[in-house]
């Protein structure tokens, strides 16, 4: 595929990546990457991170640098924010994924983190790719809103490229004439990306749909159309959440979709083995 050298797979290679980050491995079965849009404070963050881990989720999320649309929104913790997840890890033993808005900051973020998020709004800023695909941290790539399938891929290629090759996919959503939802959650993106590229893919519904109600939903079709995980927004506490609260899912309830994907993957096996991992 033109300007996919390192991104593409070839047609006769059923090869996929698997990302390795800390005894949890990507593109293999179905990871579950589950935790509050921002860091808060060390009570919220520690609660949640114990909440998710005692529901099944193999590793945390949470925002300590967040890219908000207004400049008098919350803006993150920034620095303390990240010791709070790294001391999350060290409590649940669950890695940690947080996004890295800023080149200056990627060198910082690696000590505390063990995968970087590239959000939406930062798909296309090169300097920020050149700058994470120079690092030993695997990177986890949101499509940006506007983007095709090949410009995502091309950003891949960026990371690739400088010598990364632990390259995560995270479909979040496109704009589209629809405003029920937040953005339109491009779920056929999915078997799309397998068909021309090697990368694990995942499926971000909370970013996707913006409503709680379309977050379990989203989540079974993410696996049934062969996604390599989810990330999820669980906050201990969703009416207090500092951003997002209206898609921030209840502990309770991420422990019953946890249940439910359980039932769909054991489902799947019996379909078809490799599909569901
Ligand atoms: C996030 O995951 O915290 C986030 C800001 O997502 P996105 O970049 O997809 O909006
Ligand atoms: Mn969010």
């Amino acid at each position: 595929m033109k300007g996919l050298v390192l991104a593409s797979r070839r047609e006769d290679d059923l090869n996929r990546t698997v990302v390795a980050v800390d005894g949890v491995r990507i593109g293999e079965g179905f990871v579950v990457i589950a935790g509050p849009c921002s860091v808060e404070n060390e009570e919220q963050t520690f609660r949640t991170a114990q909440q998710v881990k005692e529901a099944g989720a193999h590793m945390l999320r949470g925002g300590a640098f967040k890219p908000r649309t207004s400049p008098y929104d919350f803006q993150g913790l920034g620095l303390p924010g990240l010791k709070i997840l790294s001391r999350a890890k060290d409590l649940t033993g669950l890695p940690v994924v947080t996004e890295v808005t800023d080149p200056r900051d990627v060198s910082q973020v690696c000590e505390y983190a063990d995968v970087l998020q590239i959000g939406t709004r930062n798909m296309q800023n090169f300097a920020l790719l050149k700058e994470v695909g120079r690092v030993d941290r695997p990177v986890l790539l949101k499509r940006g809103m506007h983007a095709t399938l090949m410009e995502w891929l091309h950003c891949a290629e960026y990371i690739l490229s400088e010598g990364n090759p632990r390259v995560i996919l995270c479909e979040r959503g496109i704009r589209t004439f629809e405003t029920y939802t937040r953005n339109t959650l491009d779920i056929g993106i999915v078997p799309a990306v397998r068909e021309i590229s090697h990368l694990p893919v995942i499926v971000d519904p909370s970013h996707g749909t913006g409503r709680l109600s379309l977050i379990e939903p989203m989540s079974l079709a993410a696996l049934a159309a062969g996604a390599d995980g989810i990330l999820i927004e669980v906050h201990c506490n969703p009416p207090e959440a500092l951003c997002d609260k209206d898609q921030a899912m209840p502990p309770d309830r991420f422990a019953g979709l946890m249940r439910k994907l359980r039932i769909l993957r054991e489902t799947m096996n019996e379909i078809s083995p490799r599909a569901a991992g």
